[in-house]
């Protein structure tokens, strides 16, 4: 079966589209900025299950995952358009409201202006699709096309929580303190455009991506796009402090590599040390090789190709 990866390469070479691909397309705005634009669609039990959530955290995170996007071009949001489908029953109750609600908590706090959307009957499920806008100056977008072999590769904050949520929250497991801070990662994600913003000051990233899939995926995707390869060391990886005690040794890596929906930032530098003030925290895992396509994963001295295990619809 082809996966979504590959129905997007498709495309792209079928029909000419030389902007898709990135977290964020960019496109000309001004004489001194370009614009980026980001898309998401959220499918009740696909992405998200409304009793496992409330409506305001729903609202929280389809605007999150989209600044997240934005974060990773190492952009500033500025709109969105927000367009629902929800089935009768729940139009005739007060999710509506609330949805809208935890999604403006959000916007308020990243001056975000919605200016626009559409609303629709769903024969079954909700089904939500989140567009946000936002600008940096012309040319420096961080792509994640730009890696070159030698540069070192980090990780913002801490890897596997939120999806040591999911799995708490997939098998009715939430009772201690210590869980509901893994769920709360799974269902309210921040994103990191604060982060991005001082990364982005240090002008030294040839490559940025948000980590939503996993860190193996989407460091697949960055090492595809920039044509390379990576190496990258368990022992250095930041597995949420969270996951122990919970998860055996073995699960917490295996949710740090390839559990997604942290929505933290995956980046490369020619700088081997970055230094970021309290309390943004960042962890160098690797480098960049020139071994294309290819992702080694090195623990102990031992190393093994990392194959990419991360969330995939098809
Ligand atoms: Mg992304």
């Amino acid at each position: 079966m082809r996966s979504e990866f590959d129905l997007i390469q498709n495309l792209k070479f079928r029909f000419a589209l030389d902007r898709v691909g990135d977290d964020c397309a960019v496109l000309p705005k001004n004489e001194t900025h370009d614009m980026v634009v980001t898309a998401d669609m959220l499918v009740e039990n696909v992405d998200f299950r409304l009793n496992w959530t409330t409506p305001e955290s729903l609202g929280n995170k389809a605007l999150a995952v989209s600044l997240s996007d934005i974060a990773a071009m190492g952009a500033g949001a500025v709109w969105a358009m927000l367009s629902i489908a929800v089935p009768e029953l729940l139009w005739n109750s007060e999710f509506v409201d609330r949805f809208y609600h935890g999604w403006h908590q959000l916007a308020r706090e990243f001056g975000v202006e919605l200016v626009g959307g559409d609303v629709s009957a769903s024969p079954n499920g909700v089904v939500i699709d989140s567009i946000v806008g936002g600008e940096v100056v012309k040319g420096t977008a961080i792509m994640r096309s730009g890696a070159k072999p030698g540069d070192s590769i980090f990780v913002s904050g801490s890897l596997g929580g939120a999806a040591g949520g999911l799995a708490l929250l997939e098998t009715g497991r939430k009772d201690a303190a210590k869980m509901s801070d893994l769920i709360l990662r799974q269902l309210r994600p921040r994103p990191q455009l604060a982060m991005a913003n001082l990364l982005k000051q240090l002008g030294s990233l040839s490559s940025m991506i948000d980590i939503s899939d996993g860190l193996s995926s989407d460091l697949g995707h960055l090492c595809t796009a920039s044509g390379a390869g990576a190496a990258i060391h368990a022992e250095m990886i930041p597995v949420d402090v969270g996951l122990g005690g919970v998860f055996d040794p073995d699960r917490c890596l295996d949710l740090a590599l390839n559990g997604g929906e942290d929505f933290e930032l995956l980046f490369t530098s020619s700088e081997k040390n970055i230094f970021l003030p309290e309390p943004h925290q960042i962890s160098r895992i690797g480098e960049i090789t020139s071994n294309d396509g290819i992702i080694e994963l090195m623990v102990n001295g031992h190393a093994s190709v990392l194959e990419p295990k991360g969330y995939r619809h098809f």
